[in-house]
C-alpha cells in the first residue's frame, strides 16, 4: 500500500510558490501587510554584539512541567481550548515520566570520541540509535502512554491511545523512528501525538548531558543536538548579550543561536518581514521570508519569559491561518501539532 508522508520543513526545503517577478513579490508583500500587521525593524530586531553560547541545553526537570502550565494556562476561551488541554495532559505525563526517570546519574550519551568525530563530519551528536531496544526508550514510551490522564478529552483521543497500546512493541518503535526522521505516516497522525511526546523526553534527557562546548552548527534550522527542526526562535534575555535570537529543537529541546534577521530555510536575509495579529500579544510574531516564502514564529521571550516556544506556537494558530493564506509556507515543527 502507498504511504504519504509529512515531512520536516529542516529535511524538505522551502516552498517553491515564490512569485517570480519584482513586480509580483512586491505585490504580493503588499497584499500580505494589507492582511496582517507589518511590524516594522526596530531595536529589538537590530543584530546584536558580543559573544553568546552557542547551545543551551534543555532542563528536562523544569520543561514539561512549565509546558503543561503554559498549555492550561492558554486554554480558557481559546478557539482550540479543547485542543490546549488535551496537550497540557500530554505534558503533564511527560513531566511525570521525566521526574520517574531524570537520568541525571547516567553518563555521557555519546563517547567524547563519536562527539568530536560526528561533529567533524556535520552531524548531529545523537543519531537514531539512541532509541534502540536496549536505549530505555520504549520504555520511556510505554510509561507515557501509562501515564497520560486523557479522562476530559475526546473519545477519538482515548481511541488512538488504546490502538498504540495494543500496537507490538516493534511497532511503536518503528513509528518513532519514522517521527524521529521527520517523517509523519498521515494515516497515523494522531498516534504521532503521543509517539513524539515520548521522543522528547527521552531526548531532552540524552541532551541535557551533552557538553555544549562539543556540540557545533550542523546546517540552518537543524538541531546541533538531535538532528530536529526548529519549532519556533525565542528572543532570549539571558545571555550576556542581550536580546540574542536561538531556535528551540521541536525533539529534544536544545535552543542553538541563530543569526538574526536570516531565514532559517533558506539562509537569506534581503527580504525578511515580520507579521503579527492585533488580537494576538505583540509578543508573538512571525518571521516571514520573501525569498522562499517559508515563515517561522518569533517569540520576544525577553518581553515574555512565559512564552514556550511549543505552546504558543499552537495557540497562535490564527497567525498561521493568515500567513499561509498569502502564499507562505511554515519552516517550523511542532510535533504535538503538526497541521
Ligand atoms: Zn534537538
Ligand atoms: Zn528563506
Amino acid at each position: 500500500m502507498a504511504r504519504f508522508f509529512k515531512r520536516a520543513p529542516s529535511k524538505e526545503g522551502a516552498g517553491n510558490d515564490t512569485p517570480s517577478t519584482p513586480a509580483e513579490q512586491a505585490e504580493a508583500r503588499q497584499a500580505t501587510a494589507r492582511r496582517l500587521e507589518r511590524i516594522k525593524p526596530d531595536p529589538d530586531q537590530i543584530g546584536i554584539s558580543g559573544a553568546v553560547p552557542f547551545v543551551r541545553l534543555p532542563a528536562p526537570e523544569t520543561l514539561f512541567r512549565d509546558r503543561a502550565a503554559r498549555f492550561r494556562a492558554l486554554a480558557p476561551e481559546h478557539p482550540l481550548g479543547g485542543y490546549l488541554l488535551f496537550l497540557a495532559a500530554i505534558a503533564e505525563a511527560q513531566a511525570a515520566v521525566q521526574a520517574e526517570s531524570p537520568g541525571s546519574e547516567a553518563g555521557a550519551p555519546v563517547s567524547e570520541a563519536d562527539l568530536a568525530l560526528r561533529a567533524e563530519h556535520g552531524m548531529p551528536a545523537l543519531s537514531r540509535s539512541v532509541l534502540s531496544d536496549e536505549s530505555g526508550f520504549p520504555a520511556c514510551l510505554d510509561a507515557l502512554l501509562d501515564k497520560v490522564d486523557l479522562s476530559g478529552a475526546p473519545e477519538a483521543a482515548r481511541q488512538t491511545l488504546a490502538a498504540l497500546k495494543a500496537a507490538p512493541a516493534e511497532d511503536r518503535l518503528d513509528l518513532a523512528l519514522q517521527v524521529f526522521e521527520g517523517a509523519f505516516p498521515v494515516e497515523r497522525m494522531a498516534e504521532c501525538v503521543f509517539v513524539a511526546g515520548a521522543l522528547q523526553v527521552h531526548l531532552a534527557g540524552l541532551a541535557a548531558r551533552l557538553t555544549p562546548k562539543a556540540l557545533k552548527p550542523v546546517a540552518d534550522g537543524v538541531c546541533p543536538a538531535c538532528g530536529g527542526a526548529p519549532t519556533a526562535s525565542l528572543i532570549v534575555s539571558w545571555t550576556p548579550a542581550d536580546k540574542a535570537r536561538y531556535l528551540s529543537c521541536s525533539l529534544c529541546g536544545t535552543l542553538w543561536n541563530h543569526v538574526r534577521i536570516r531565514c532559517t530555510a533558506c539562509g537569506s536575509g534581503e527580504d525578511i518581514s515580520y507579521y503579527g495579529l492585533d488580537e494576538l500579544s505583540k509578543d508573538v510574531q512571525v518571521e516571514a521570508c520573501g525569498t522562499c516564502h517559508s515563515y517561522l514564529k518569533h517569540l520576544h521571550q525577553h518581553r515574555d519569559p512565559a512564552l514556550d516556544p511549543i505552546a504558543d506556537d499552537v495557540a497562535s494558530y490564527g497567525l498561521d491561518l493568515k500567513i499561509v493564506e498569502d502564499g507562505f509556507r511554515k519552516a517550523g515543527l511542532n510535533l504535538l501539532f503538526v497541521t
